[in-house]
């Protein structure tokens, strides 16, 4: 058996009952067995096209399933309980999004990654996971969740962003006026590395000279608790930055 952990969210329909009906169809799968869920936490969405207010909240579950079985199920539920797949990020009656399966680390992408990859910043995934399971660790960062959650509630937070640093630059500029509460820096140079693991450390792509200038700190950087990848996102890079902030409840 293995403990796993899971984040729920939707914000089409009567998410607080679709939710409730999620967690009944995860307790009648046989090999699944719901231990705790959290309770509703209403969050503001994330992403340019997400639409209204978002009901989010986790569970806890043990099951005899395979990580990727386990998947299916979510997915099938997802299905079951009505969500059209439309535009990524888009609005949903139900998102199921598997956080924790034990200790594994499952790299598989795009259809599997666990931890999920998103989990340790967003506070519409730690808020209600928490709730439940403040002392589980993140097999990746090895630190707890009430830990990673704590590192968010620092202000000013610090969010420093890796990258070129004249676009950085101009990126942090046309910021400023809607960020409160956060320091937001460029990381383009030696002298710009920060000493402690605070905060959060964003790469954005780097032309070459830029990689050139850091590569002797990469390698450490992105073993840090805080290092967010983001090098590889479709969306521009005000609206990555911009749903970061805003996932981690800036
Ligand atoms: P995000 O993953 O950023 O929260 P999302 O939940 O909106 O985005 P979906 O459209 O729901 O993304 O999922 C797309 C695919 O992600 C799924 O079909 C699934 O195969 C894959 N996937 C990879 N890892 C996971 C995971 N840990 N939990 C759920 N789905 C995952
Ligand atoms: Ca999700
Ligand atoms: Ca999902």
């Amino acid at each position: 058996m293995t403990t796993s952990l899971i984040s729920m969210g939707g914000n089409l329909g009567n998410v607080a009952q679709t939710i409730d009906e999620a967690l009944q169809h995860l307790q009648r799968t046989p090999g699944i067995e719901v231990i705790k869920s959290s309770s509703l936490h209403r969050t503001k969405p994330v992403g340019a096209d997400a639409g209204a207010e978002f009901v989010n909240a986790a569970a806890m579950l043990e099951t005899s399933l395979t990580a990727h079985e386990l998947l299916d199920r979510l997915l099938a539920i997802e299905a079951e309980l009505g969500r059209v797949r439309t535009i990524h990020w888009g609005p949903r009656t139900l998102d199921l999004d598997l956080i924790l399966f034990g200790d594994e680390i499952i790299n598989d992408p795009p259809r599997l990654r666990v931890p999920h990859p998103a989990c340790w910043y967003r506070r519409f995934v730690l808020d209600p996971l928490t709730e439940i399971a403040p002392q589980f660790v993140h097999p990746e960062k090895r630190t707890t969740f009430a830990e990673l959650r704590g590192r968010l509630l620092v202000r000013p937070l610090v969010v420093s962003i890796l990258g070129d640093h004249g676009e950085i630059e101009a990126l942090i500029a046309s910021m400023q006026p809607e960020v409160l509460h956060v320091n937001l820096r460029s990381l383009s140079r030696p002298q710009d590395v920060p000493t402690n693991d605070d905060g959060l450390l964003v790469r954005f792509p780097m032309n070459q000279s830029t990689s050139h200038n850091l590569a002797a700190f990469l390698p450490q950087l992105s073993k840090r608790i805080s290092w967010l990848d983001v090098s590889n996102h479709e969306t521009d890079q005000r609206q990555t930055l911009v749903d970061i902030l805003r996932s981690v409840g800036l």
